[in-house]
């Protein structure tokens, strides 16, 4: 059974104006499709063929299975990250249980720097390790279910992400993606492992 490409889950003008039509477009259509369509090429015929997303991203060493898996992965995750009534603030209930990142403040600084100051392709976390939070960043196709950790939040920072829109820009990027977050989906998986 093939990968298939997960639907946006929301139309490719719904992140006006922090993320446009065009971007999301390519993003999702040429990238995201891109790494499931080369995925579904590699893993033909192999003994990744019957596995999950998850398995393959967890356990495949070969590096061309693993980044598209893992890619595959992240960008599903992503798109969920995010929706269109999004908003910049951390609601008061997720900023109280964040005390152990120092609070609601604290942690955007951290999570921006962990975007911004990013050296290279990579992601942006916010994840549970060790049964508490944590922000963290990984470079390329890395993504931390592969480490043991569980995901809550991620920001793209490949330029794929943002260069249409804000061309070298990263950081303005980044500050009009905090307009997108879905802090419902933080929460619930938050609460998925009483952390709230
Ligand atoms: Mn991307």
């Amino acid at each position: 059974m093939a990968f298939a490409l997960p639907e946006l889950p929301y139309s490719l003008d719904a992140l006006q104006p922090h993320i446009s039509a065009e971007t999301l477009g390519l993003h999702h259509g040429k990238h995201h499709a891109g790494y499931v369509k080369t995925l579904n090429d590699l893993v033909r015929g192999t003994a990744w063929e019957t596995k999950t997303l998850e398995e393959i991203v967890r356990g495949a060493k070969e590096p061309p299975i693993h980044n598209a898996a893992a890619q595959a992965w992240n960008h599903a995750f992503y798109w969920r990250s995010m929706r269109a009534t999004g908003k910049a603030e951390v609601p008061a209930d997720v900023g109280k249980a964040m005390t152990s990142l120092g609070g609601a403040v604290a942690f955007q600084k951290a999570f921006t720097d962990a975007a911004v100051k990013h050296f290279g392709s990579g992601w942006a976390w916010l994840v549970v390790r060790d049964g508490k939070l944590a922000v963290e960043s990984t470079h390329d196709a890395g993504c931390p279910i592969e480490t043991g950790a569980v995901p809550l939040l991620t920001c793209d920072v490949w330029e794929h992400a943002y260069y249409v829109d804000y061309r070298n820009r990263r950081a303005d990027y980044v500050a009009a993606w905090w307009n997108l977050v879905d802090w419902d989906g933080v929460r619930e998986r938050m609460r998925a492992h009483k952390l709230l």
